[in-house]
């Protein structure tokens, strides 16, 4: 069954698209042309003819295996970091026969992240670059010229509004910053220059959700893309491309590592034709993951699904205690019934999971609240680890906005955003219990 699918998909691969575009980047530039035996043999170089799998294996099953299989050479089972910046090539008439050059461009370890990234958020074929925000910055660099228009999120990650604000306005790039929660406002800001519709769902921090469906429809019926950043949802949660959606970003950083060690971001196309110019563009820019980066997110990522299993678990026990707590005015979390899109929620997210991320409006001084908080409570800026983090949006997180603009996006002064951790969810429940009573 695998070598099938491989041979469908080494197939795939070797039609034109991919291969053209392999033809014009490999070695940095070269026009030497690829042959399709250089593609097969940049699969094979990594793999053995494996085993056959029984068909239809779940997300749980794929999250461990999909996309990687042991070295042919050494039967290794995880994939070996290659850390080399080049690759031996036999002879001008061999150029590529084994599918590698030079690193900026490809480089197995990477290769086999993408590939494994790939399949997990249901694509063609991803990126894996430096950080979220560099697939983030890739995105709008390869799909937006000078002139063109973006329908975004008004609430996106804050990195999102400032690379849009501070770096492609300038470059004469338009931005309508939209409340994505009705799709009506989405179509409503479209316009004749308009090339890319930019979700984000849930956001960061206010945990709204936008309707990926009705917002890929819209796309589709007007013939423009539409990316969705999804890192809060993880594909464990949500899949946009199963919801009409183009491209994904994922900031790897987060859930897929999962454990605070590595930073980087997949940008992952539904279709060769995307594919091949966001590997351009990686290629171009030079953003590509290290390999030993990609090593260890090949690891990490394997746990993910039990990973947000328990965090959605104990995410939704923290909500519940807050929402009964005399010193917390307002609890959102996208599994709790007073949640404004728990229909949506349900419709959209899988297996009943919300994941890690909620946010409450503490009353009293969030500082006191921030400063009082025990261990293993953990005060700093990132989320999706196995610690779990808190942290005061408005002092912290956003304290650059202006303060009028933090309220109009439901940031208050009092937003308190968590990301849980896989802790006993009862240690998180004390130590909030034990600060939220000193205020
Ligand atoms: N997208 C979202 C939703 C995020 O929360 C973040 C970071 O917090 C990013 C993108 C950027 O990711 P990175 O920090 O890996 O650049």
């Amino acid at each position: 069954m695998l070598s099938s699918k491989v041979a469908r998909s080494l197939s795939l691969r070797s039609s034109s698209p991919w291969m053209r575009h392999l033809n014009s980047i490999c070695s940095n530039g070269s026009s030497k042309a690829a042959s399709v035996s250089s593609v097969v043999s940049l699969r094979r170089c990594l793999s053995s003819e494996a085993s056959d799998w029984i068909p239809d294996v779940s997300m749980d099953t794929d999250v461990v295996h999909g996309g990687v299989v042991p070295c042919e050479k050494t039967g290794a089972i995880l994939t070996p970091v290659y850390m080399s910046t080049t690759f031996v090539q036999e002879s001008v008439d061999k150029y590529l026969e084994k599918g590698y050059s030079y690193s900026r461009t490809n480089n197995p370890t990477v290769k086999m992240l993408e590939e494994k990234v790939a399949k997990i958020e249901n694509g063609y074929d991803s990126i894996c670059v430096s950080t979220g925000m560099a697939a983030t910055a890739s995105c709008i660099n390869a799909f937006m010229n000078t002139g063109d228009h973006c329908v975004i999120t008004n609430c996106s990650y804050g990195g999102t509004n400032r690379i849009c604000r501070e770096q492609f306005v300038p470059l004469g790039m338009e931005f309508d910053f939209v409340d994505f929660t009705d799709p009506k406002n989405v179509e409503a800001a479209i316009k004749p220059n308009t090339k890319l519709i930019f979700s984000e769902s849930p956001t960061n921090p206010t945990l709204t959700l936008a309707d990926l469906d009705a917002i890929s429809e819209i796309a589709q019926k007007h013939g423009i893309l539409h990316v969705c950043d999804s890192t809060f949802a993880t594909p464990y949660v949500c899949r946009p491309l199963d919801h009409g959606a183009d491209l994904t970003i994922q900031s790897l950083t987060k859930y897929y590592d999962g454990l605070n060690i590595g930073t980087g971001g997949a940008l992952i196309a539904k279709t060769p034709e995307l594919y091949e110019r966001i590997k351009l563009i990686q290629n171009m820019h030079g953003n590509i993951m290290s390999p030993m980066t990609a090593y260890l997110m090949l690891q990490t990522m394997k746990t993910m699904g039990l990973r947000i299993r328990q965090q959605s678990a104990s995410a939704m026990k923290i909500a519940t205690f807050l929402e009964s707590h005399p010193q917390v005015s307002k609890v959102v979390y996208p599994g709790l019934a007073s949640h404004p899109q728990k229909e949506l929620a349900d419709r959209q997210h899988r297996d009943g999971l919300h994941g890690g991320m909620l946010w409450f409006d503490v009353k009293g001084d969030p500082i006191k609240l921030m400063d009082s908080i025990k261990r293993p409570w953990t005060l700093c800026e990132n989320l999706g680890a196995t610690e779990s983090i808190i942290t005061a949006c408005a002092v912290m997180t956003h304290a650059n906005m202006i303060r009028e603009d933090r309220l109009k996006v439901g940031i208050t002064d009092g937003f308190i955003r968590i990301s849980v951790g896989i802790e006993d969810p009862d240690d998180l429940i004390r130590g909030l219990d034990d600060a939220l009573n000193q205020l």
